[in-house]
């Protein structure tokens, strides 16, 4: 029996369009499946789109849509960037498909008869941006901290409630205990705790005002609250897609740091009261700053994942969003260093090296040497902490520019013939494990290295280089 891996995205919110950060949630999540996958697991990875709410129906209305018309056309547009950045998704997800919303309907059912919904007023305040109730604490200078440009709106209507304060006491114990604590990384753990301590109120689910939204089972005259039906979206999945029941619970939801509460609280209380498992970690990456500066439409300065393909091809995408990932705290990246990292790390180092090993080999008439493939343990512990970064560095130093080095200083082409085989060998079997470490980043360069270098196989130099250099 293969061991099974669940792996999950946010569900993106289609009210715009994908711009880096998604890009960057889901590259990594891409890279965690196809290495998973490597080694041999039974990997489920799903991401999708969220497509209810009051947002999307305004959107679409600004855009003389209906709201369905609207969300295909969109959630379109996230799969063709993931398409183009070669993402590996085994299913991607939609909330208006009907049999998500089939689940979230029974799932619902479920936590009401446990008793733990009940009616109540809302009054309070509502950020449409987040789609999120905010607190007076959580203004800043009266606006909503991720959106100061739009209004914080005042809303008082009736609503279900859920019973989310009965939960923070095992949530606590839960998150406390090293052993069952599901948040990462450390920070991100202190932060919830601090505040699940300070006390919490239950939590409205649904819209009486909304249309657009899947009705509440027992009272059709509401909607559910679009964060409750997209929540639901990871375990649905799992009822639905085909092949899929044994896979709940997730083993990883990777999320940005905005939608952390939703995800580390008021989901996994959601489970509990449904008597689900709880998925085992929650990793909250950071944000991406521009030069500097904060991302933003008005500064023009969002940076698509279609021009970061157009620019360094699929891969070199890839390679950047994975070396830059905010793991832990926020990443400052820009065009500029992209191209200087482009060109260093991939066409100069990597490119320069597969090119020179297969040329001299080549004029050695070499037959390439079967080596032995596999993880590295470094690469190991630092993919499965989801520090890409250090993952991708501690290659390039160790072994990558290794590599050259021992080129460098060894200079087969000025030795006799069978010692400058016997170098050029050795350093074959490195680069055979370095493309079996790569795969997961950078699938397609790892297939042409492969080729290049397959066991056994006389060795032929390709005729194009793998990065050009960009001016
Ligand atoms: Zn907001």
């Amino acid at each position: 029996m293969k061991k099974k891996f669940f792996i999950t995205t946010p569900i993106y919110y289609v009210n715009s369009t994908p711009h880096i950060g998604h890009a960057a949630t889901t590259t990594v999540a891409d890279i965690i499946a196809r290495y998973y996958r490597q080694k041999g697991n039974d990997v489920f990875f799903l991401t999708g789109t969220d497509e209810h709410g009051l947002k999307i129906a305004q959107a679409a209305q600004k855009a003389k849509k209906d709201p369905q018309t609207f969300c295909d056309q969109v959630s379109e547009k996230f799969k063709v960037a993931w398409k183009k950045l070669n993402i590996s998704y085994d299913f991607f997800i939609r909330t208006t498909d009907p049999r998500h919303e089939k689940v979230v309907k029974e799932f619902l059912e479920r936590i009401h008869q446990r008793g733990d919904i009940y009616k109540g007023k809302y009054e309070g305040l509502y950020c449409i941006e987040c789609e999120k109730f905010l607190t007076e604490k959580e203004l800043v200078n009266g606006h909503c901290p991720y959106h100061p440009k739009s209004k914080v709106i005042h809303q008082s209507e009736e609503n279900y409630f859920f019973r989310l304060s009965k939960y923070a006491p095992q949530l606590i114990s839960l998150i406390e205990n090293p052993q069952t604590n599901y948040i990462f990384p450390e920070g991100k753990r202190k932060e919830i705790l601090a505040k699940l301590k300070e006390g919490i109120e239950d939590v409205s689910i649904s819209r009486e005002k909304v249309k657009w939204g899947i009705p509440l089972p027992w009272d059709k005259k509401h909607t559910v609250y679009v964060w409750v039906d997209a929540l639901i979206n990871y375990y649905s999945a799992t009822r639905f897609v085909k092949g899929k029941k044994d896979f709940w619970p997730a083993n990883l939801h990777l999320i940005g740091k905005e939608i952390l509460w939703f995800h580390t609280v008021i989901w996994q209380a959601m489970l509990l009261s449904a008597g689900l498992p709880l998925p085992q970690k929650i990793f909250a990456h950071s944000f991406y700053t521009i030069d500097g500066e904060k991302m933003s439409k008005s500064l023009g300065n969002v940076i698509y994942p279609e021009e970061m393909v157009e620019k360094f091809g699929a891969d070199g995408a890839r390679y950047l969003i994975a070396t830059s990932f905010p793991y832990r705290d926020d990443a400052d990246t820009g065009w500029e260093r992209m191209k200087e990292k482009y060109n260093a790390d991939l066409a100069n180092n990597l490119g320069n090296l597969i090119s020179r090993v297969a040329k001299i080999g080549e004029r050695l008439s070499l037959t390439n040497p079967r080596g032995e493939r596999r993880f590295w343990p470094e690469m190991e512990a630092k993919v499965e902490n989801l520090n890409l970064p250090a993952a991708l560095d501690w290659l390039w130093q160790t072994k990558i520019t290794a590599c050259n080095l021992v080129l460098n200083q060894q200079k087969p082409w000025e030795k006799p013939k069978a010692e400058a085989r016997k170098i050029i060998a050795e350093i074959i079997v490195q680069i055979q494990n370095i493309s079996f470490n790569l795969a997961p980043f950078l699938p397609e360069t790892s297939k042409k290295i492969d080729h290049i270098f397959a066991p056994g196989k006389k060795l032929t130099a390709p005729q194009k280089v793998l990065f050009p250099r960009l001016k």
